[in-house]
């Protein structure tokens, strides 16, 4: 289960503070509810595309004593299962969805500049996302007049912050801003999981 990592500074930055295990370790379980601290578990590597980054970045995995399952912190720069970082998606879906700048053109003035099927995708994702992420955002400011839910969506990004808003989302709601893949909806864990941990 991935949760989230409570620290918005730079990739730097991130990297430095990995090394204190101390820092951010969860002090109870959120998969059973154990009352105590994890025991630090290792980390294990992803890929990250960000304005001034390319490359591989640790993520720190703690695991609970009682239940025996691990709980990967993942920085809040990141979304879960996807390359790119969150500033990079949100500038594109700006710049191709309130900006109007044309797909190709989007892409290729991204930073770093990118093929227009990766934005593409994250259109074709936000746009069957849009009208439950205005629903969910309400609750943290005023939504806007809007001709739709994309455009709605997006303003009450910009208003509330994309690292706060997805902070919000991710950490309260289990709601991923671009969706979750189809093994994982509806809240970012395994179905198996889900089906073994449900009442009979
Ligand atoms: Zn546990």
């Amino acid at each position: 289960m991935q949760i989230l990592h409570p620290f918005a500074g730079s990739v730097q930055q991130y990297a430095e503070q990995l090394a204190n295990p101390d820092c951010y370790r969860p002090g109870h379980c959120p998969q059973c509810q154990a009352k105590h601290p994890l025991t630090a578990h290792g980390f294990y590597t992803r890929t990250l595309i960000d304005t001034a980054f390319d490359g591989v970045i640790r993520v720190r995995r703690y695991l609970c004593q009682i239940c025996q399952r691990t709980v990967s912190l993942l920085p809040e720069f990141v979304l879960p299962y996807l390359r790119c970082s969150l500033t990079v998606i949100a500038l594109f879906l700006i710049a191709h969805l309130l900006g109007g700048q044309r797909l190709a053109a989007a892409a290729g003035a991204a930073s770093p500049p990118m093929p227009y099927q990766r934005g593409q995708f994250w259109i074709r994702r936000f746009r069957a996302q849009a009208e439950a992420l205005c629903a969910a955002l309400a609750a943290l400011t005023q939504p806007a007049p809007a001709p739709d839910f994309v455009h709605r969506a997006l303003t009450m990004f910009e208003s509330t912050g994309w690292i706060a808003s997805h902070r919000f989302l991710f950490a309260g709601m289990r709601c991923h801003l671009l969706g979750w893949p189809r093994s994982l909806a509806p809240d970012g864990r395994r179905a198996a999981l889900s089906s073994a941990i449900a009442p009979t």
